[in-house]
């Protein structure tokens, strides 16, 4: 048993991973902890300073690659809890609990009648992961109705109110993601309406719900169009190990966009202001690599921006494979793609 100082009741040593994170690698922890409440969480914190240990917060590992074990205490947010603030004629505030399953939540809200986060339905993880990256998905993006959130500075120790300037939005970045290590997020309010328009732009999920558009369209209709969606393209993490996307969207300067587009002129790419969006899985699809396999890890054959742990590969493997994904992209196009999964260990 540890020597160590104040041994909370729900301290655990050497605890393994591998069930605890999507891609299914294994890797241990050297401390770990289930945090269900404030008071739990403060617990670990203290310990991990008295004991000098560096900590990592988990959520629902979907969007964390193991590369070796982690030496310190992994916190587990399990902080679950659901509530309205601010119901009015057609709004309402929905609370949510770091620990709170996101994809539930977004069902638990549109089958209340509201709107704002249907388009996110299905995204694996936390309700408290979810600014870090600021989730988007089918035109939508957590920044659109995210008011505050609720977090505790490891900088004064005290819990903090951010709102969502002060969260700087950006694509899959947020001064979460900005600053790691600083805030642990303990609660996220969303602010949800009955009548605010539909998002049913983006063009699968259109094409999926055509004429059963209308103005009846609930949220939930939505929400279910988008899990079907999903599921035609995407990989159950529970069936094939995957972390979702595995490089964010390069953005690049227009003249950079017109000379690849004479040079291939199928590239896909979305205008922004000032930039272009590239399409990662169409560069990616283009260097040959969608359905690309070796023993223990490959790439989807649907989807060419998610990589797959197919047999028991490591972190590592999944990160090699990364990595020469990149080299060929940046080789045939000059493009730098960016990793969206944090790495840790190794
Ligand atoms: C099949 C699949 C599909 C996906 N589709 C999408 C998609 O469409 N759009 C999208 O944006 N993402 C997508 N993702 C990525 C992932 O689901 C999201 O990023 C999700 O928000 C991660 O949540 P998590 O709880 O699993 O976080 P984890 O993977 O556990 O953690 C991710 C990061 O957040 C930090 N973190 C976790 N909880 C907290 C907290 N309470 N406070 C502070 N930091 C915290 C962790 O330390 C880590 O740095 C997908 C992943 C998979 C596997």
């Amino acid at each position: 048993m540890s020597q160590r100082t104040g041994f909370p009741m729900k301290l655990k040593e050497n605890v393994g991973l591998s069930a605890l994170n999507t891609l299914g690698v294994c890797a241990a922890a050297r401390f770990y902890m289930d945090v269900d409440s404030l008071d739990d969480l403060r617990g670990a914190l203290a310990w991990a300073e008295a004991n000098g240990q560096k900590i990592l917060v988990l959520g629902g590992g979907s969007n964390l690659v193991f590369a070796g074990d982690f030496d310190g205490l992994v916190i587990r947010m399990r902080m679950a809890s659901r509530r309205w603030e601010q119901v009015d004629g057609t709004g309402a505030t929905l609370v949510l609990g770091a620990g709170e399953n996101w994809h539930q939540a977004v069902l638990y809200a549109a089958r209340a009648g509201y709107r704002g986060v249907e388009n996110l339905a299905l995204i694996p993880g936390t309700a408290g992961a979810a600014p870090v990256q600021n989730i988007g998905a089918y035109g939508v993006e957590l920044c659109d109705t995210l008011l505050s959130v609720t977090a505790l500075d490891l900088e004064s120790g005290e819990l903090v109110k951010l709102d969502n300037a002060e969260c700087g939005f950006a694509y899959r970045d947020s001064v979460f993601k900005q600053s790691p290590g600083r805030y642990i997020i303990t609660e996220i309010r969303l602010r949800l309406s009955r009548d605010k328009p539909l998002q049913l732009g983006y063009r699968d999920l259109e094409e999926y719900l055509g004429e059963a558009v209308s103005p009846d369209l609930d949220a939930l209709a939505v929400a279910e169009a988008v899990m079907a969606v999903r599921r035609r393209k995407l990989p159950d993490p529970e069936i094939i190990p995957n972390v979702g996307s595995f490089f964010k969207n390069p953005v690049v300067p227009e003249e950079k966009f017109t000379e690849l587009k004479s040079a291939h002129p199928d590239v896909v790419g979305y205008p922004q202001v000032d930039s272009v969006k590239l399409a990662a899985a169409w560069l990616i699809d283009q260097c040959g690599w969608k359905g690309y396999r070796n023993l223990r890890v490959g790439v989807h054959n649907r989807q060419a921006l998610v990589l797959i742990n197919h047999s028991g590969g490591t972190g590592q493997d999944v990160l090699e494979l990364a990595s020469d994904i990149r080299q060929s992209v940046q080789k045939r196009f000059g493009v730098n793609l960016d990793m969206e999964p944090g790495i840790v260990g190794g």
